[in-house]
């Protein structure tokens, strides 16, 4: 068996992470409150997976580089036991964070029991089969959009498990796309990280963007000047709002296709953001972005008001 690497990314703390940006953000605690739960369960559970085996598809370098995700023609995994735990996990955390809830999802828990295989939801929303889900939801009789969101949220830390290993496969291969070369979901948030080497292509003046997949939390960079959901490269529609308390922190905005997405400018900071915690500290940003109806490319908890 291939001893898996411990995940370099685990080694920053998620709950001190959530503890000290909720202590700067005090007018986001009931977002923390919400929140703080499920991102720490989703940390549990990616750990959880460690020794979780899956077999990652072949690299084809021109089909990705054309644009099509690594893993977007990868089979069902089998997730055996994992699966089953983890849904346990985020139930909780859904219920602990938000309580108006709790009846809800103790109901799911409870006719989640009484299906053949809990994997069956999840090959359900892998497969994006809204036909299986419809059964389900009527065979359980719960509410479908509350067992979607803890099925789509205990299915993430298997997207992270793997980002680690196709994250080195993909290593060399080019990607200029604004979605995530892996899994193919948009981004939560842009960093802006200081110039090192610079390729022709993505060259930039002002520091290089790099973009955090909303799902399985890959990094990629991509060009500073365009809209990674529309493409658009028409200056005068790529706008940003910036935040006021906070000049490093903004929204960037596309006046062509309308979507906006979160941006931290870390280039002065002194310690780096965890991105998988960030944009919880951003959501008044993603207030004003909606405000002024833009769209989300990343529709997380957080951000669906
Ligand atoms: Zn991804
Ligand atoms: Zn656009």
């Amino acid at each position: 068996m291939k001893k898996v690497k411990p995940l370099s990314k685990n080694k920053r703390d998620v709950q001190a992470g959530l503890l000290a940006l909720r202590k700067k953000m005090p007018a986001l605690e009931n977002i923390f409150d919400a929140f703080g739960p499920l991102v720490q369960a989703q940390e549990k559970a990616v750990i959880s997976l460690e020794d979780w085996k899956f077999t990652l598809p072949a690299a084809y370098a021109p089909r990705f580089e054309q644009g099509v995700p690594f893993l977007s023609d990868m089979e069902f995994p089998e997730l055996g036991e994992y699966y089953s735990e983890i849904f346990s996990l985020m139930a909780s955390a859904i219920a602990e964070g938000m309580p108006a809830l709790t009846d809800i999802v103790g109901k799911i828990t409870k006719s989640i029991q009484n299906i053949d295989n809990i994997n069956d939801l999840a090959k359900a929303i892998w497969d994006e089969d809204s036909n299986g889900l419809v059964q389900l939801v009527k065979d359980l009789d719960v509410d479908q959009d509350t067992l979607v969101f803890i099925g789509t949220m205990s299915l993430k830390p298997f997207m992270v498990r793997m980002e680690a290993d196709a994250a080195k496969v993909i290593e060399t291969m080019l990607w200029l796309k604004g979605y995530c070369p892996i899994c193919g979901t948009f981004p939560d948030i842009s960093l802006l990280r200081k110039s090192g080497d610079d390729n022709a292509y993505l060259k930039s003046h002002g520091g290089q963007r790099w973009m955090h997949c909303s799902c399985c939390g890959h990094e990629w960079r991509f060009k500073r000047n365009m809209c990674p959901w529309c493409e658009s490269e028409d200056y005068k529609k790529l706008r940003y709002l910036q935040s006021e308390e906070r000049q490093t922190e903004r929204v960037d905005v596309c006046d062509t296709c309308k979507h906006y997405f979160v941006t931290i400018d870390t280039r002065e900071l002194t310690e780096a953001p965890d991105p998988r915690i960030a944009p919880l500290g951003l959501v008044h940003l993603d207030i004003r972005a909606q405000e002024k109806k833009y769209k989300p490319m990343a529709e997380t908890p957080w951000n669906i008001f």
